[in-house]
């Protein structure tokens, strides 16, 4: 078949080649980017679900608007203000998961050759995105406080981009937190150089001590003109349900107005369905007890991953222990002529059965082989302790 010459630079994840082994019995898998399922407020969603058929079965049922079902959208604003940002609900577009939000800037925003810069490593499916609609991607190096901005500094500058794409809090797969110096140095890039900051969000909520500071997008009240160059994206997925596809974008009026007219294109809407349960989700007041009970259920989970790595794997591994979110991203030091091919030590661990993701494919550019992501969500500390047990057996 004669494919469209946009699909000539993607292609399918190299991540989902490994998925295909996890089915494996008795594998232990930290590779998947997934929430526990056993996390999810199954009674509040019923509850939810039966109070949108009983309230407002004709809006939950029925086509909707483009920019998403309004009872959510003053929710989802109103969800904002409880971490300190001031977005009105027409401020703000429903999409189907972050993911489209991303797909909606990468439509709306790149022309084929356009330079777009992204943090190496950052999250797959969205260099994926924004390579199907021709950029140029550029690659901003991190280290234990997020990307480094003076790096960031030179390459906007170098290559004016039409876009930066940052994951500025416990990213995937980095786990990283830009601190709240650099947070505000990014914000002084946007405007001196009339930048747009894209800002993803999906995992500010799970933070496991002290809160993260403050997002990009609610630092732009301190610093005038900053607003119209930022677009953050949130997403209900890690916090309540990847199944109920409810993602956000918040963005200056043009940006949102272009999206919301691309989107009628593809998906008309949002599910109205999965709108109308995640506003009765939110409006029940649950959402506080679920933050809580997810947040005090990762931070065990990674407290105990991170204990165990150190044990089982000593010198041959180096990470920065994180502070929320759900993945660890580590180096193999090759420490006493130990593995630091993280492909090589993939396929020695599958054979011990247990799983993580190498970390080259998030690499835009210039992929750093030694590195690898793992994800503490979905196993539990017994599973953990086992699962990292195995990984210092496949070490050696
Ligand atoms: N951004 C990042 C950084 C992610 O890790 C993910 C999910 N893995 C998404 C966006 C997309 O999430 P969703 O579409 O479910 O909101």
């Amino acid at each position: 078949m004669n494919f469209a010459s946009r699909l000539d630079n993607v292609e399918t994840s190299a991540i989902r080649e490994l998925f295909k082994l996890l089915g494996k019995p008795g594998i232990i898998s930290f590779a998947g980017g997934f929430p526990d399922a056993a996390m999810f407020d199954v009674e509040g969603i019923r509850e939810s679900v039966n109070k949108a058929l009983q309230q407002e079965a004709g809006g939950a049922l029925q086509y909707g608007a483009t920019e998403g079902y309004e009872p959510l959208r003053e929710q989802l604003s109103a969800f904002m203000a409880s971490k300190g940002v001031a977005v009105a609900a027409d401020g703000l577009i429903v999409t189907t998961g972050s993911q489209q939000a991303l797909d909606l800037i990468g439509k709306t925003m790149i022309s084929p050759g356009d330079k777009v810069i992204v943090e190496g490593p950052t999250f797959l499916a969205t260099i994926q995105c924004f390579r199907l609609y021709g950029a140029d991607i550029i690659s901003a190096p991190i280290d234990e406080n997020g990307v480094k901005v003076d790096v960031l500094e030179q390459l906007i500058v170098e290559h004016k981009p039409k876009f930066v794409y940052l994951i500025p809090t416990f990213g995937n797969p980095s786990g990283r937190m830009l601190s709240l110096e650099r947070r505000k140095r990014v914000l002084e890039l946007a405007v001196n150089h009339e930048t747009l900051i894209v800002e993803d969000d999906p995992y500010g909520d799970l933070y496991f001590g002290e809160p993260p500071p403050p997002s990009i997008l609610s630092l732009c009240a301190q610093q005038p003109g900053a607003r119209e160059w930022v677009a953050h994206c949130g997403s209900l997925s890690k916090v309540l349900s990847p199944g109920l596809r409810v993602g956000w974008m918040v963005a200056p009026p043009e940006l949102l107005a272009k999206a919301t007219m691309c989107k009628q294109f593809s998906d008309a809407h949002t599910s109205t369905f999965a709108q109308a349960t995640a506003a009765q989700y939110l409006k029940s007041g649950r959402m506080p007890a679920t933050l809580a009970k997810v947040r005090k259920t990762y931070a065990e989970r990674a407290a105990a991953m991170g204990a165990a790595l150190k044990r089982e794997l000593g010198d041959a591994i180096e990470f920065t222990q994180p502070q929320g979110g759900l993945f660890f991203w580590a180096r193999l030091t090759g420490a006493n002529g130990r593995i630091s091919d993280a492909n090589e030590f993939a396929k020695k661990a599958i054979e011990e059965k247990v799983a993580f993701v190498p970390g080259a494919p998030f690499f835009a550019t210039n992929p750093d082989l030694s590195t690898l992501r793992l994800s503490f969500a979905t196993a539990d500390v017994a599973k953990i302790e086992e699962g990292v047990g195995r990984l210092g057996k496949a070490m050696g």
